[in-house]
C-alpha cells in the first residue's frame, strides 16, 4: 500500500487498458515468454498456502481464494518451484481453478479526476527524528539542520509560492485540485502558513479551481490561528506518532533532545477538537522491541486512520526478514485482519491491513503505487519541483523550477510508464511484479524507496517486497481461517 498520508490514497480513476512502455514491456514480456508458458505464468503468480490442514490458492488477478486438495497444492508448488510440470496439466489446472486472463503488459491510461501538488513551506524542523528521510541526506556544514533534504534550512518566499501556485493552477487539467503540506515542519511559522493559504486561495479563485487541503505535521506547532485556518479550509491532517510513549520518544525527540510524546498527544487532541479529518502514522524501525504492540495500541488513537510503514532505507531495506521477525509480524497482521473482520472499530483504523482486505474484497487492481510524478508533484522552498516530497534534493529527479519562464506542471512519462504489470523488479531476477501475488494490491511499490535503495524507480529493495507480500498473505490467511471455521451446512 501506499505511504499513509492522505495524498497517496487518492487515486486516478481507472482508465481503459492499453499497451504502454514498449521497450521495457517487450523486455519484460520476453523474459516471461522465454521462461514460462501462459499457463505457467498464471500458476506462478498464485499465492499457495495453508491454514492448518487446509491448502488454498489466492489468485491476484481475480482476487478469488479457492480451497484446494493436497494433490493440486503439490502440483502448484512444484510449478512455482521451477520443476518441470507437463503443460497439459498446467492448462487443466488453469481451467479448473478458473484462472482467466493473462498477465499481459497493460497500463491504465491517465484519466485524472484531480491534480495535486505538495508544498514544502520550509526545509527545517523542530524535531530530530532518527530516521527522517529528509535528514538522512543532510549535508549542511554543522550537521544540525533537520528536515533539510541534504541542503541548508530554507523557507519558501511569497514570490516562489505565488509563482508556483500560479503555474500549478494554470496547468491543472482538473478543477478539483489537492494541495498538501509537508516539510520540514509546515507549521513552524504561523504567519508563513496562514499567508500561504491566502495565496493559494487567491490563485485557485483566479483559475476557478476547487482546492482540498492536506497536511502532514509533527503535531507540536498548533496555534489558535492555525487551528482556525485548518478548520475553515476543511483540512485532512496526518500527525506522526510512533506508537507508545517509549518508542515515540526514542525515535522522535525534539531537536534539543527533549521528549515530544506528550506535546504531540496534546496536539492530536487539539486537532480532534478543531474537527479536522485526522489520521496518525507510525514509522517502525526493524529490530525495535514491541513494534506490533505499539502499532496495535494506535487503534485507540483519536484518529480516523492509522498508517504504518517500516523505515526502508539502507540496511533496513536490503536485509531480508529474519525468520522470527517474519513470524512475529505475520501473527500480528493476521490478528489485526481478524479483528477488522470481526468489526472492531479500533482495528479498522489500521490501514496497513484494512486497505489490503478492501483491495481483495473489491477486486481492486492498481497499476501504480501512488500519484508521484504523475498527477502530483512537489514544490520546494527554492522553487525546484520533484515527483514527490521524498525525492526532494535528488538531482536526477529534478523536474525544473517554477521561476523558469517555460516551466509547466506535467505528468512525467517515466512515472506514468512505471506500471506494475510492465516490469521486472530486481535485476537479479528474484522478484517480478507481474508474477507477484501482491501486484494488484501493491501497485509496484514506492518509486522513491526504490530509487534511493537501488538507483531505479522500478526496482524495490528485498524487504519492501517481503513485507508487502506478507500483508497480503496475512489478509488472505485470515479470510481462509474464517471460511474454514464457519459451520458447514448439513449435507
Ligand atoms: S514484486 Fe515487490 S514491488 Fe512488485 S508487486 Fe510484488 S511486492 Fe510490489
Ligand atoms: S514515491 Fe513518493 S508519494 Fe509515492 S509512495 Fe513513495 S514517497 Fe509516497
Amino acid at each position: 500500500m501506499a505511504e499513509p498520508h492522505f495524498t497517496t490514497v487518492i487515486r486516478a480513476r481507472p482508465g481503459k487498458s492499453t499497451p504502454s512502455r514498449p521497450a521495457e514491456a517487450a523486455a519484460s514480456a520476453a523474459l516471461l515468454a522465454a521462461d514460462l508458458s501462459p499457463a505457467a505464468r498464471r500458476v506462478r503468480m498464485l499465492l499457495v498456502d495453508r491454514a492448518g490442514d487446509q491448502a488454498y490458492a489466492f489468485d491476484p488477478e481475480s482476487a478469488d481464494i479457492q480451497l484446494i486438495p493436497p494433490e493440486v497444492e503439490s502440483v502448484l508448488r512444484a510449478s512455482q518451484a521451477g520443476e518441470a510440470v507437463p503443460e497439459a496439466l498446467l492448462e487443466a489446472l488453469r481451467e479448473v481453478l478458473g484462472l482467466d486472463g493473462d498477465p499481459e503488459v497493460v497500463a491504465s491510461e491517465p484519466a485524472y479526476d484531480r491534480w495535486g501538488v505538495t508544498v514544502h513551506l520550509n526545509h527545517v524542523c523542530n524535531l530530530a527524528c532518527e530516521y527522517c528521510y529528509a535528514d538522512g541526506r543532510t549535508s549542511d556544514s554543522d550537521g544540525n539542520v533537520k528536515g533539510a533534504y541534504g541542503g541548508h534550512s530554507s523557507v519558501i518566499s511569497d514570490g516562489v509560492l505565488a509563482e508556483g501556485m500560479e503555474k500549478f493552477m494554470r496547468d491543472a487539467p482538473t478543477d478539483d485540485v489537492v494541495i498538501s503540506f509537508l516539510g520540514g515542519e509546515p507549521l513552524l511559522s504561523e504567519t508563513r502558513f496562514v499567508e500561504a493559504i491566502r495565496i493559494i486561495d487567491e490563485k485557485a479563485s483566479k483559475y476557478g479551481r476547487r482546492p482540498t487541503f492536506q497536511l502532514t505535521t509533527n503535531g507540536t506547532r498548533n496555534t489558535p490561528e492555525i487551528l482556525r485556518c485548518l478548520q475553515d479550509h476543511g483540512f485532512s491532517v496526518v500527525v506522526s506518532v510512533d506508537g507508545d510513549r517509549a518508542t515515540h520518544n526514542r525515535q522522535r525527540p525534539k531537536a534539543g533532545g527533549a521528549e515530544s510524546y506528550d506535546q504531540v498527544l496534546r496536539g492530536v487532541g487539539q486537532l480532534r477538537d478543531a474537527g479536522v479529518r485526522l489520521g496518525v502514522r507510525m514509522t517502525a524501525i526493524r529490530g525495535r522491541p514491541g513494534i506490533e504492540a505499539a502499532h496495535r495500541s494506535l487503534a485507540q488513537a483519536e484518529a480516523e486512520a492509522v498508517g504504518f510503514q517500516f523505515h526502508m532505507y539502507g540496511g533496513d531495506a536490503l536485509r531480508p526478514f529474519a525468520q522470527e521477525e517474519r513470524e512475529r509480524l505475520f501473527a500480528h497482521y493476521v490478528a489485526v485482519a481478524h479483528a477488522i473482520l470481526d468489526g472492531d472499530p479500533g482495528a479498522r483504523k489500521l490501514t496497513t491491513i484494512r486497505d489490503v482486505l478492501q483491495d481483495i474484497a473489491t477486486k481492486n487492481k492498481k497499476q501504480h503505487h501512488c500519484a508521484a510524478g504523475r498527477w502530483s508533484n512537489t514544490l520546494t522552498p527554492n522553487g525546484d519541483v520533484y515527483p514527490c516530497h521524498r525525492f526532494a534534493g535528488m538531482a536526477q529527479f529534478l523536474t525544473g523550477n517554477v521561476l523558469e519562464d517555460g516551466f509547466t506542471f506535467t505528468s512525467q512519462a517515466q512515472f506514468e510508464d512505471n506500471t506494475v504489470s510492465s516490469r521486472v523488479v530486481r535485476r537479479d531476477g528474484t522478484q517480478n511484479c507481474a508474477l507477484c501475488y501482491a501486484h494488484n494490491t501493491c501497485g509496484g511499490g514506492c518509486a522513491q524507496i526504490a530509487a534511493a535503495n537501488t538507483g531505479n524507480i522500478d526496482e524495490l529493495p528485498p524487504f519492501f517486497c517481503q513485507e508487502t507480500r506478507l500483508r497480503v498473505q496475512a489478509a488472505v490467511r485470515a479470510l481462509v481461517e474464517r471460511l474454514v471455521a464457519r459451520p458447514q451446512p448439513d449435507a
